[in-house]
């Protein structure tokens, strides 16, 4: 049988010092265990502006969509903010996302306990966090026409339109049920179904996904402004949250801050299944290009190696490797390795880049 298939795109600033990381795991993963990837590397962002004169040339859209996952490190960066619209870094990114089709988007808020001091919240209430929310991301009132701004009787109005159809909800729920059935095996459905059109439609539509696909996992439904005020009063009863594109924008956020460092963050996007029945997937980590830091050696690889994690567990079942790098991290950071962005006001020594990615290697 062929190697799993990764095209990695580091993309600017801290992107390709962070992949650098993964790709050395990549490599210990070939060697160590048996495990081998092809592997193949092309531009994004400003990078590729700068070779082909766009954000992301055609040859590496095709590629992107015959491999079984994509990894990215960060696009963007000060000497692109002169570009026109049209051809800004973020461009290349938001060229993948739509043409692979990526309509669920995955963000774990996780809270390892040696940085558990980091979350805004009592240590107790995010120590051992592990939660997934799914935001879809590629309808909703993002896209929902009519949209602008109007005038009437003499003065303007702004309308913005909450469109979704049966079949983007259905989407979006089967990712979710499919993540909890490797996970705590329990959804949680947010929506406004109280004062929203779309939000009644969609938790009948979830309620229906549930009842004929996926009866065995544990479904609830909670509207998203009590969901808000749950994830910050008592995080750990969720598993998976599933939720539209807006709320999803802000209750993902709101998660992320449990956990403390933008640099600990990892994400997927996950589109349909391919022929193989693992969904089209592309990882990258939260954070941007971070061009404060970048050609520092300073970026905190984890986001990025978590990001890896992700590719294991959902598109190479390799999910009990995914649980084991997962380990390494937590064993690195308890031994109270830090990079620069992980060290609070007591200070001490931070560790580079390579230095944190050769600790997970290690351990
Ligand atoms: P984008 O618009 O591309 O999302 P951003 O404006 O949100 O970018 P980032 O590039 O994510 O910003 O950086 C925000 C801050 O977080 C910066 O000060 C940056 O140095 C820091 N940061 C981001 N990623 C990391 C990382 N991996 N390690 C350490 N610090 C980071
Ligand atoms: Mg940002």
């Amino acid at each position: 049988m062929a190697n799993p298939s990764i095209l990695i795109l580091p993309g600017d600033g801290i992107g390709p010092e962070v992949m650098a990381e993964v790709k050395k795991i990549i490599s210990w993963y070939g060697d160590k265990r048996e495990l081998a990837f092809d592997v193949s590397e092309d531009l994004v962002g400003g990078a590729a502006y700068d070779v082909h004169g766009v954000p992301l040339a055609d040859e590496t859209m095709a590629k992107a969509q015959e491999v079984d996952a994509v990894l990215l490190g960060a696009v963007g960066g000060p000497k692109y903010d002169v570009l026109d619209f049209s051809v800004k870094p973020e461009r290349g990114l938001l060229r993948l996302r739509k043409e692979m089709d990526l309509f669920a988007n995955l963000r774990p808020a996780q809270c390892f306990d040696a940085l558990a001091d980091f979350s805004s919240l009592k240590k107790d209430v995010v120590a051992g966090l592990d939660i997934m929310i799914v935001r879809e991301l590629t309808s909703g009132v993002y896209f929902g026409t009519p949209r602008g701004i109007f005038e009437e009787n003499g003065e303007r109005y702004g309308v913005n339109t909450q469109r979704y159809t049966e079949s983007e909800i259905e989407r979006v729920a089967r990712s979710a049920f499919e993540l909890a059935k490797r996970r705590g095996n329990k959804v949680c459905s947010m929506e406004k179904a109280n004062v929203m059109e779309s939000g009644i439609l969609w938790r009948e539509v979830v309620q229906r996904v549930h009842d004929e696909e996926y009866p065995e996992v544990e479904l609830s439904h909670m509207y998203a402004d009590n969901g808000a005020m749950q994830l910050v009063r008592w995080p750990k009863q969720f598993d998976v949250i599933v939720t539209d594109n807006l709320f999803g924008d802000i209750l993902s956020d709101c998660a992320a801050m449990l956990t403390g460092s933008l640099g600990m963050l990892p994400s997927a996007s996950l589109g349909a299944p391919m022929e193989n029945g693992r969904p089209k997937a592309m990882y990258e980590p939260v954070h941007g290009s971070a061009p404060d830091i970048a050609g520092q050696g300073k970026a905190n690889p984890i986001a990025c190696i978590l990001s890896f994690a992700m590719a294991l567990r959902y598109s190479f079942d390799q999910g009990d490797e995914a649980t084991r790098l997962e380990q390494a991290i937590e064993k690195v950071l308890a031994d109270g390795v830090r990079t620069a962005d992980l060290m609070g006001p007591e200070g001490g020594t931070p560790v580079s880049t390579a230095e944190m990615g050769d600790k997970i290697i290690a351990a």
